[in-house]
């Protein structure tokens, strides 16, 4: 099973999650032709891509959806309100599959689960993934705070996405107006730095092998800043990585 997290934070969110050659993408904020340039880039463009999974209408989530559905020929799955409020950019798609907040389903040979985050959209979800033989990824942004649900989702994987937008100082001093610093440091906003390292402290097992910071603010964070907290909580054999814009970072299990 491989994770590979093909772009991460505001300017556009895509992973490939692939097991036995099979594959979903989860997000597709980059453009048709960019994520497929980054997919062959990661040595993974035999993969067949067999579904895009949403996890919310936010432009930096779906923008490429559209094109990337209708020339991959796969259906587009989220939940009815990821669905509903990203329909301008779902046009033509070849199907349209609407999942709950607390579902479980199979594709691409994989038992996905889908869990609720709390964010500004419609009805924002997070996924898991199991492989056959029993590896688990799961991957979680764009939430304001880290629900129960999330964190009982996410126990347990051997690989963990994990929101790490910014650092709260850096945000409280920064240059943003103070309606913006309000919104990103809600509950329905983003996670900080620190509140990742709260959740990598209680997600933290024996089994836990990498965990990838994602959707660092190239504003009111630095990869440095972000490794520096959850360091602090990841355990000793955790391989802990932060994913910059335009950077290509995955894992194999
Ligand atoms: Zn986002
Ligand atoms: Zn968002």
């Amino acid at each position: 099973m491989r994770l590979i997290v093909l772009a991460s934070g505001s300017s556009g969110n895509a992973a490939l999650i692939e097991s036995g050659g099979r594959a979903v993408l989860l997000d597709a904020g980059l453009s048709a032709r960019e994520t497929m340039r980054r997919i062959a880039l990661a040595g993974a463009g035999d993969a067949r891509v067999e579904a895009i999974l949403l996890t919310h209408e936010h432009g930096d989530h779906v923008r490429g959806a559209r094109v990337l559905a209708r020339r991959l020929g796969v259906p587009v799955v989220g939940t009815s309100g990821t669905l509903h409020g990203a329909a301008n950019c779902l046009l033509d798609v070849p199907e349209l599959v609407t999942v709950g907040r607390r579902d479980e389903f199979s594709l691409a040979g994989m038992r996905i689960t889908t869990f609720g985050t709390m964010h500004d959209a419609c009805d924002p979800c997070g996924y898991t993934f199991k492989s056959r033989n029993g590896h688990r990824v799961g991957i979680a942004t764009d939430t304001g705070v880290m629900a129960a649900e999330v964190t009982e989702a996410l126990s347990g994987c051997h690989a963990i996405g994990l929101e790490s937008n910014h650092d709260e100082r850096m945000l409280a001093e920064g240059p943003y107006p103070p309606f913006l610093k309000r919104r990103i440091a809600g509950e329905r906003g983003h996670l900080s730095n620190a509140a990742a390292a709260a959740a990598l402290a209680s997600l933290r097992w024996k089994g836990l092998a990498h965990v990838f910071a994602l959707h660092l603010s190239e504003q009111n964070n630095t990869p440095e800043s972000a490794l520096a907290a959850l360091s602090k909580t990841a355990g000793a054999k955790t391989a802990l990585a932060t994913v910059a814009r335009n950077e290509i970072a995955g894992c194999s299990l």
